[in-house]
């Protein structure tokens, strides 16, 4: 972060009990390691512990700052279907900032079997607003006025773009894909809680994340490791669907000042100014492989084109001017560097990576290509 920005301890001020949902997800664990790292704070991590949980990187961190911090996070197993465990959860953690990224989030998942994606990221979050309304209720005035619900969301709401133009907070919603509807209704239910009940809340819209400890199904983890172990390399349809891609640390950089800062009942999209093609990312990361083991280059020679998504949006970029203008927010990294090290990282990580792929059932292959009704 630019020198001139808060620390997270300045920015969380007297919010000392944070409530992080989707805490052992990618996004949820790198935004748990900055808490802990970088605050007092004790976190509350409200996760259902599903196929793309894994705690190893929050561990590694208490492990580093020392027994005396590991009271500082709380792993709370729900799930947040269960509203009743949910009221509970929020009344245990009795939170100052509360931070929703709880979501099933893998697009192909949401065609392969849709039913979770709706029960998990439209009723699980209205089970979450209705528990943290009756907490906000009960808060003094003092602590009411620092409360903020900050629900996490995607790009993926606004649709597809052509050639031109960027989104922005006032883009019209028209989300294409099952994961997309439910999380576009997730944003509605956050803004309907907000107008309608008085809770003060703040949206943010990323783009695309990349980064370590993803679980290893999305592209840039799937394409290094099929690099590596020398396997095919899938290509959905003609590759130059474009993504604005963003390093998971400028994103939690985006959530902190977005969470601490931003104003009650508005939203703020986040992007890196990052815009590749499938194509170009696999084939950076091909290149990448070249120099590190020119014995088996040309790595491209894996690539093979499969049959597309269906309902593949052809592409997402996003205009961050408000959140940089508002509350001063940058990337730090440019997409080529934080490409590269992360495909290094997934190198060097190939048995974390086997674990969780082994613990979840998932053997790397395709997935959303049944268009069946299966839930
Ligand atoms: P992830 O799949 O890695 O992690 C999500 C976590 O939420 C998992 O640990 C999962 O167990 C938990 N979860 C899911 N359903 C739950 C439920 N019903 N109850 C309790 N826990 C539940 O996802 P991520 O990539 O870290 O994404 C986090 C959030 O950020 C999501 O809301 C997603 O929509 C949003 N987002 C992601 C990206 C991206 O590129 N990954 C970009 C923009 C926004």
């Amino acid at each position: 972060m630019a020198q001139s920005m808060p620390t997270t301890a300045e920015l969380l001020g007297t919010r000392q009990r944070i409530l992080v949902t989707g805490g052992a997800g990618f996004i949820g664990g790198a935004v748990v390691r900055r808490l802990l790292r970088e605050s007092d704070a004790v976190v509350f991590n409200l996760d259902k512990m599903g196929y793309a949980s894994d705690l190893t990187s929050i561990e590694e961190v208490i492990k580093e700052l020392g027994v005396e911090h590991q009271q500082r996070h709380q792993l709370q197993a729900i799930d947040l279907c269960d509203a009743d465990a949910v009221e509970k959860a929020v009344q245990q953690a009795n939170p100052d900032l509360v931070m929703h990224l709880a979501a099933e989030s893998h697009v192909d998942r949401s065609i392969s079997g849709p039913g979770v994606f709706i029960e998990s990221n439209v009723t699980g979050t209205y089970n979450l607003l209705q528990a943290v309304r009756s907490h906000f209720e009960q808060l003094t005035p003092e602590r009411r006025e620092q409360f903020r619900l900050h629900h996490i969301s995607t790009d993926e709401v606004f649709g597809s773009l052509g050639r031109e133009g960027r989104f922005s907070e006032t883009t019209p919603y028209d989300p294409r894909s099952p994961y997309s509807a439910s999380k576009a209704a997730s944003d509605h239910l956050v803004q309907a809680w907000h107008h309608t009940f008085g809770l003060p809340v703040v949206l943010t819209n990323c783009s695309n994340n990349y980064g370590p400890w993803q679980f290893p199904e999305k592209l840039i983890p799937v394409v290094a490791l099929k690099a590596a172990a020398g396997d095919s390399i899938p290509l959905y349809g003609d590759g130059l669907n474009i993504r604005d891609w963003l390093y998971v640390e400028d994103h939690v950089d985006a959530l902190l000042l977005a969470a601490c800062r931003g104003t009650s009942g508005r939203s703020y999209c986040v992007g890196g100014h990052g815009e590749k093609t499938n194509q170009e990312v696999v084939n950076a990361i091909c290149h990448q492989f070249d120099q590190e083991r020119p014995e088996s280059a040309p790595h491209a020679k894996l690539i093979q084109r499969v049959t597309d998504r269906p309902g593949h949006d052809r592409r997402y970029a996003i205009d961050p001017s408000r959140i940089s203008t508002e509350l001063g927010w940058q990337p730090r990294h440019n997409v080529e560097e934080g490409l590269a090290e992360t495909v290094a990282w997934y190198l060097s990580h190939q048995d974390w990576c086997q674990t969780v792929r082994k613990q979840a059932g998932y053997d790397g292959g395709r997935l959303g290509i049944n268009q069946a009704k299966t839930n």
